[in-house]
């Protein structure tokens, strides 16, 4: 059914009006349900409604989408949108309806108002990820009114739980009902797809094909409990501390993946620049702050994060806990494992908390072909790069149906927008002329794969 409130569309309508007109709304919209997520079903809110929300957007233009619930409110919806040729496997686009929380007391604006300001939509979840749920919706609906099918069929699924791991949501989804996105050969989603700008001429955007692996884990060292007065050699505190400060002071080597060492030849080439392979770090620093996400996929990385012990002054405890947050490359997990237990050393035990793989795939085949052509078609300066997350996504729970994942939400984002500060950070923020350019880069990229 077609929205009655929109009226017939104008035989002069410009392709893609609709869809370039509404994305801004339909993100202020989203941002407005608070999908907070403590990692706590009872303290999390929001993404029953967000989902139902997508449905009635999805419903007003004759999509049918399923809501399918993993716990009581955390929901997530699949729907189909039927392509030109069925016999062709399936497209996947999966975006995260929950966000992390955000102090209102630390925003310019209410994390939660979807205010459209100096040209930017603010709000918790504008570019994490909120953006690219919004310009998904705004095209399909365009094309929903507008008859246009694309070539093969696209799933759409949007998701619970991402920020705390995708238990509840990707995971769940995969593991329980894995027919409704089995038939799917590629994913596109987060993070990646924005633009670095090199100079007016050149933009670098970073295409996520690579993300770190995942292994949290919780060290506990034993020792003599005691009275705080005597003389101790046997204290679980000074064990603990210790493992802890090698860890933290320990620098994994570097470690070029394939996908980094791509990114790597286009920084050289688009900036001009020798880049030394022991010292990648030094040409990285000249993207600005992005440096610091991309960085940390230049090596493993373990970060002590918490430390528990003791109840009182003078009492020395028999344990002492630690968190520790570990990131490794894909291909580096024994290498990773390893190098770490000889930092954590004897009488320390390691337990994984979570452990989750790396995800990587390459950046080739017709499907990369069509991101970077409908990148050079939307922005003649555009120069679309392989790139390696620090962070991990969705991409992890698809995987395991041997889906190739990329980060594909594109954006064209102001030279001078620290676009990194912003995931999960204070006065979230994305322009709305990014969201057009999302939609129509989205739009040429979709009809062609
Ligand atoms: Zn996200």
């Amino acid at each position: 059914m077609v929205d009655p409130t929109s009226g017939p569309i104008a035989a002069t309508e410009q392709p893609l009006a609709r869809a370039q007109a509404e994305v801004a709304e339909l993100l202020s919209d989203l941002i407005r349900i608070d999908t907070t997520n403590t990692g706590d079903t009872a303290t999390g809110r929001g993404e029953r409604a967000a989902a139902e929300w997508v449905a009635g957007k999805l419903g007003e233009v004759g999509i049918d989408g399923e809501i399918h619930e993993s716990e009581r409110g955390r929901a997530s919806l699949v729907a189909r949108v039927e392509g030109a040729d069925p016999s062709r496997p399936a497209l996947l686009i999966h975006g995260h309806l929950d966000v992390v929380p955000a102090d209102p007391a630390e925003w310019s604006v209410h994390p939660f108002s979807g205010e459209e300001r100096d040209g930017y939509i603010w709000g918790r979840g504008a570019v994490d990820m909120k953006d690219m749920d919004a310009m998904t919706l705004a095209l399909v609906r365009d094309w929903a009114r507008t008859g246009i099918k694309p070539p093969r069929d696209v799933v759409l699924a949007f998701l619970a739980d991402e920020e705390a791991g995708g238990k509840l949501g990707a995971r769940w989804l995969v593991d329980e009902h894995p027919d409704l996105v089995g038939d799917c050969s590629e994913a596109i989603s987060e993070v990646g797809g924005f633009s670095i700008t090199v100079r007016d001429d050149l933009r670098l955007y970073l295409v996520q094909t690579a993300e770190k692996g995942l292994a949290w884990m919780r060290l506990t060292a034993g020792g003599k409990p005691g009275h705080g007065s005597f003389v101790h050699d046997d204290n679980a505190v000074t064990r603990l501390c210790q493992a802890v400060a090698r860890i933290g002071n320990h620098r994994f080597p570097t470690v070029l993946t394939p996908p980094m060492r791509a990114f790597l030849d286009a920084v050289s080439d688009a900036y001009g620049i020798e880049i030394d392979a022991d010292d990648p770090e030094h040409a990285l620093a000249r993207l600005g702050s992005i440096s610091r996400m991309i960085g940390a996929a230049l090596r493993n990385t373990a970060n002590p994060t918490m430390l528990t012990a003791g109840y009182k002054a003078n009492v020395v405890p028999g344990t002492a806990t630690a968190t520790v947050d570990g990131r490794f490359l894909h291909g580096q997990q024994e290498v990773f494992e390893r190098e770490l237990a000889a930092l954590i050393g004897e009488g320390v035990q390691r337990d994984w908390i979570v452990h989750d793989q790396a995800v990587e795939t390459t950046f080739d085949g017709p499907l990369v072909e069509q991101m970077v052509s409908a990148l050079k078609a939307e922005d003649g300066g555009a120069r679309p790069v392989p790139f390696t997350m620090s962070g991990g996504t969705d991409a992890k729970s698809f995987e395991r149906l041997s889906i190739r994942c990329f980060g594909f939400s594109p954006l064209r984002l102001p030279p001078d927008l620290d676009f990194a500060a912003l995931f999960h950070g204070i006065d979230e923020r994305v322009p709305v002329e990014s969201l057009r350019f999302g939609v129509r880069v989205l739009d040429r990229f979709l009809r062609a794969c």
